[in-house]
């Protein structure tokens, strides 16, 4: 056995077996960890049973006896008050000393920030790894992991990591994983905007779609947006526009980051303009039927608001 074999990492307990935990976790077992799961609704918990994650009868329960806890949560509000406790001991004061909290869940930056600070002020140790991937990246342990951690917690982190990821990047201390994931997806909303309204205009000027693609795909407008996920059926046959943008990355996901993106640069006192239009823009699709939609479908939306 090697000094970083599975076994002497210690149990894992996993909060949060949702669509993106419960794979994760999966991965995590699979690789001979010590897992123990639990989520606040007993569906997910019964899901994650039947998929082979033994799991606690409370919170507290999962914490008890471990050397880290991993977070998989909707939001920063949910995880303060985990750790904090609402109306009953949190997991800082359940943990045992030194316990790592790794915290994968996608939340704001101040937040996060918050969470490290109360995390080391208990006595324990704090990283953030929020992911992309999506839901596939998860169940395949392709996702990217961005981190925000003290430098002498690498070496552990990425022998977890590597069992969920295929591209880890530390990004800084504290926070600076969440900071890195909310610029990255603030880029892309804005750049999706961007290229449905040249495929739009393209289709008011005449061009066939495979004719744009094939310009901008080589030429200096080239992006993801365009390339892999082009909001447009026929250039890009992978992209969700071939099946009526069944995501890939929901529109509700979208609105969420570029809502923390507008928190972020609205904190930082950035002259940003583009940003809060994407924010704007994504929470009206996403709560207006785009919420289950891959994101790429705001091009309809672009579509149907253009004159005839
Ligand atoms: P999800 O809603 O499916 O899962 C979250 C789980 O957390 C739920 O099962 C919920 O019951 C559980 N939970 C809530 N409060 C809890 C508590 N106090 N204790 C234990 N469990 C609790 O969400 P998801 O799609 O799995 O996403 C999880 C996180 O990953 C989010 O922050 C999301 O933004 C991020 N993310 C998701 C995707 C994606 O494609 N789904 C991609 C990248 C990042």
């Amino acid at each position: 056995m090697t000094e970083k074999s599975p076994v002497s990492a210690g149990r894992i307990a996993f909060l949060g077996l949702g669509h993106m935990g419960e794979p994760m976790a999966v991965n995590l077992i699979k690789a001979g960890f010590d897992v123990v799961g639990f989520d606040v609704v007993p569906a997910a918990m019964a899901a994650a049973t039947e998929a082979g994650v033994p799991c606690a009868t409370s919170a507290a329960e999962a914490v008890t006896g471990a050397s880290v806890v991993l977070t998989m949560f909707p939001s920063g509000a949910i995880l303060l008050d985990a750790y904090r406790g609402a109306g009953e001991p949190g997991l800082l004061e359940v943990a045992p000393p030194n316990t790592l909290f790794l915290d994968c869940s996608t939340i704001d930056v101040a937040q996060a920030r918050e969470a490290a600070e109360l995390t080391v002020a208990a006595g324990h140790r704090s990283a953030d790894a929020p992911v992309s991937g999506g839901v596939v990246g998860a169940e395949a342990g392709t996702l990217t992991f961005m981190i925000g951690a003290e430098e002498s917690e690498i070496e552990q982190l990425t022998a977890l990591l590597e069992v969920m990821g295929k591209k880890l990047v530390h990004c800084g201390g504290h926070g600076a994983g969440q900071a890195a994931k909310i610029c990255n997806n603030m880029l892309l909303g804005i750049s999706m905007i961007g290229a449905a309204e040249a495929f739009v205009l393209g289709e008011k000027l005449g061009l066939s779609h495979q004719a744009l693609y094939d310009v901008i795909s080589t030429a200096s407008g080239q992006c993801w947006a365009v390339t892999t996920n082009c909001p447009v059926p026929g250039p890009v046959p992978a992209s969700p526009a071939n099946r009526d943008y069944v995501p890939g990355f929901a529109g509700a996901l979208m609105a969420k980051d570029l809502g923390l993106a507008l928190n972020a640069l609205e904190d930082a006192g950035v002259a940003a303009q583009l940003g809060p239009l994407a924010a704007q823009i994504y929470r009206k699709f996403a709560d207006e039927g785009g919420a289950g939609r891959d994101f790429s479908g705001i091009i309809t939306d672009i579509r149907d608001g253009s004159q005839a």
